[in-house]
């Protein structure tokens, strides 16, 4: 699929994806904590759980809307919850809504993200010193990178092959089970896989500092 193909939700169509996920961030940021959202912005939540990809839209609705809100969940971060009928309230991902439920590859991927989350956090550390004094260079495009606009990233091999590696010494994507944590949170069920994945990954990964916009110029030219 394309970068800018369009994007629709029921009867509205959006320039692309991104556009519509820009819409739904800047409620989701612009709107004060545990006040209802105004008429416009709850009605296109809504709209983006009746006629989204959420596959558990249904169970979410219940009886009916009545409003939302944004809270801080259990990650720090901020979450739609909606205020049924009944009184009832529940969390949704609108990212889960526009994007779908993620393929079982794609959901294992995703939790074995999130477990090396920390050595991606250690390793920024460790560069902040060098940062400052313009040491960092990135290997894309070869100049020294500043502060703003940088992502850690992984060296060959890439995250997806590490992961790709360590699901087959399991016997495939399909036998490693995930969990929830939080509304948007995932993990490994089984915590000693966690553990194997984690250190296999410190051992192997090669992580390095790259300017966001050349690691996403790479991605397309990969993808496309
Ligand atoms: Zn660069």
């Amino acid at each position: 699929m394309s970068a800018m193909a369009k994007y629709q939700l029921g009867s509205h169509t959006y320039p692309s994806k991104s556009v519509a996920l820009a819409e739904f961030r800047s409620i989701l940021n612009g709107t004060a904590l545990d006040e209802p959202l105004s008429a416009s912005a709850a009605g296109m939540i809504q709209l983006l759980l009746r006629d989204g990809y959420h596959p558990e839209a249904a169970e979410k609705i219940g009886p009916g809307i009545e409003g939302v809100v944004v809270r801080i969940n259990a990650y720090g971060t901020r979450g739609f919850w909606l205020r049924r009928l009944d009184g009832t309230e529940v969390d949704f991902s609108y990212l889960v809504a526009l994007n779908g439920a993620p393929s079982v590859e794609q959901g294992v991927r995703i939790a074995l993200r999130e477990e090396i989350n920390d050595q991606i956090v250690t390793f920024f550390d460790t560069q902040t010193a060098d940062l400052a004094r313009g040491r960092v260079v990135c290997e894309l495009c070869v100049t020294v990178v500043g502060s703003n606009g940088i992502q850690v990233d992984h060296a060959a091999p890439t995250f997806i092959e590490l992961a790709s590696r360590f699901a087959d010494s399991l016997g495939g994507w399909d036998v490693i089970g995930v969990e929830c944590v939080g509304p948007t949170g995932r993990r490994l069920a089984d915590r000693n896989h966690a553990r194997v994945w984690w250190e296999f990954h410190r051992q192997t990964a090669r992580l390095r500092l790259v300017h966001k916009r050349c690691n996403l110029s790479r991605a397309r030219s990969a993808h496309s």
